[in-house]
């Protein structure tokens, strides 16, 4: 080819005999076909020999060949469509590129039967022999590039299809999932079931506690209740989100639910306060569980959150003692646990600190005689002023008639310290006088105390609290039943 094609930077062949050969090897050689057609009587002036690689026809047959048999009837609409519309355009007057030149995909038949994709573009020549257009072509085979495009499309298309899918099965995930929350949520709210943790929600646990407060009543049988409440929870939430904050929820819950005991009731109080219903139980195995159960929270390991302590409040039911009082104890409770430095069991131990209105009389109770009639009698005495003072103060009588039945109280409490240490002193009781230190302890307590009543720096119920917890419980019912065998 070097010595044929001239130097397009030198000057251009003269020779027109030279340059018709320079065309024709050209034409000839270029593996797209050329050729020429003469639109006005559609015949072809000239067709190119790569017209055999490109559609296994020879030049001569394809020459003969009707444009119309070498097209699919789709492409000679669309060849017929574009002629058209250019034609129209050019009769017009119009010469501008997309009207005197055009590149369009089409499809054409081989030899063989076989279709090929073929890309032609065409350049109008104006013939002024015909008063039409001479046409220019350039045929290129794309059927490789073609089946690549077609492929991608395919695959474009089911990728879309399969988006689309997902877009509806994820709608109707949603849906579905919606319903099935609903339908949980029944579920949950006829089992009394809690629908984030499973447990027993707080109407349940209400409904319960009133039927084994009436049995407690009843029966005298001892009934305690445990209430906790997540430490710096919302520290979790904002730390971690919402989620991670359910999770640790979830996880506490099931923790707890097997460390109580069957009998026990397990339930969300709300948020994330959580409480326990102990039939049957007393104060101090009530504070065993609630001691264990502040440990497993202690060393659970949440996967996100890490550690998550709980508070604690414990409290067991008086006899009689209404709901409402009972709560607001072990509430007090859990709230000292927190003042306490968190991570802690409280208990409640006395009623006495709280609305004197609802506090039970003291009933005597059979545990406590000594068998000596007269300490008996004595300590019988202790309750009943004890209960004349409480009804004082429900009865908002003036500080006066308190301070009057208080001194009647503690001089009551003298006198008898004094008649019980003779009474064991005789009896040769072994701790004797670690008792009457105790006496004398209390008595000193006593009246300091109650120079701040009368001074107005302590209150009533500070006074009461005393006179129960530390006297009548804690004396009465720790230190004297030790002489009793006596
Ligand atoms: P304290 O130790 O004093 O109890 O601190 P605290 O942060 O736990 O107390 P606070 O009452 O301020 O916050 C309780 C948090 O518990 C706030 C609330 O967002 C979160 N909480 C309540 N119920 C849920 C629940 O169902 N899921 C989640 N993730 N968080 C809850
Ligand atoms: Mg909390
Ligand atoms: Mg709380």
């Amino acid at each position: 080819m070097e010595q044929i094609i001239p130097d397009n930077r030198q000057n251009q062949v003269d020779d027109p005999d030279k340059v018709a050969e320079y065309y024709r090897l050209l034409t000839e050689n270029t593996v797209e076909c050329i050729w020429l057609l003469d639109l006005a009587n559609r015949k072809y002036k000239y067709i190119s020999p790569s017209i055999l690689s490109l559609r296994g026809l020879t030049m001569e047959e394809a020459m003969l060949e009707k444009m119309e048999d070498s097209l699919t009837p789709e492409s000679m609409a669309l060849v017929n469509k574009l002629t058209e519309e250019r034609l129209a355009r050019y009769f017009a007057g119009d010469r501008s590129p997309s009207v005197m030149s055009g590149t369009n995909d089409f499809q054409q038949y081989c030899r063989d039967g076989s279709i090929k994709d073929i890309e032609i573009s065409t350049r109008y020549v104006p013939n002024p022999e015909t008063g039409l257009v001479d046409i220019v072509g350039v045929s290129r085979d794309i059927t490789v590039r073609k089946r690549l495009e077609r492929k991608l499309a395919g695959e474009v298309a089911e990728r879309n299809r399969l988006i689309e899918k997902l877009r509806l099965s994820e709608a109707e995930q949603i849906r579905l999932s919606g319903e099935l929350r609903r339908q949980n949520q029944k579920m949950s709210a006829v089992l009394g079931k809690d629908e984030l943790t499973g447990l027993y929600n707080r109407h349940f646990f209400l409904q319960r506690i009133r039927e084994e407060m009436e049995r407690s009543d009843r029966y005298g049988n001892p009934m305690s209740i445990i209430l906790f409440d997540l430490d710096h929870f919302k520290k979790v939430n904002d730390q971690w989100g919402h989620d991670v904050g359910d999770r640790v929820l979830q996880a506490i819950s099931s923790a707890a639910m097997k460390r109580i005991r069957k009998p026990d009731i397990l339930s969300r109080w709300g948020g994330e306060e959580f409480i326990v219903l102990m039939p049957q139980t007393g104060l101090a195995s009530a504070s065993r569980l609630a001691e264990r159960l502040r440990v497993m929270m202690a060393e659970l390991l949440h996967e996100t959150a890490g550690r998550v302590t709980g508070s604690f409040g414990v409290a067991e039911h008086i006899r009689n003692e209404s709901y409402e009082i009972w709560f607001k104890r072990v509430d007090v409770a859990l709230y000292q646990a927190k003042d306490g430095g968190r991570n802690r069991v409280a208990e409640s131990v006395s009623q006495s600190c709280f609305n004197p209105v609802a506090i039970v009389r003291y009933v005597w109770n059979p545990k406590w005689e000594s068998g000596n009639a007269e300490i008996d009698g004595e300590h019988r005495r202790l309750l009943d002023l004890a209960n004349a003072l409480m009804e004082s103060a429900m009865a908002s009588l003036q500080n006066e008639t308190v301070s009057q039945r208080l001194e009647h109280l503690l001089s009551h409490i003298q006198a008898h310290f004094v008649h019980e240490e003779g009474i064991l002193e005789r009896a040769g009781y072994l701790e004797y006088h670690a008792h009457a230190t105790c006496h004398s302890e209390l008595l000193q307590k006593a009246s300091l105390l109650m120079n701040s009543f009368k001074e107005g720096s302590l209150k009533a119920t500070e006074l009461f609290s005393f006179l129960t917890d530390e006297v009548i419980i804690g004396h009465l019912l720790k230190e004297d039943v030790k002489y009793f065998p006596l």
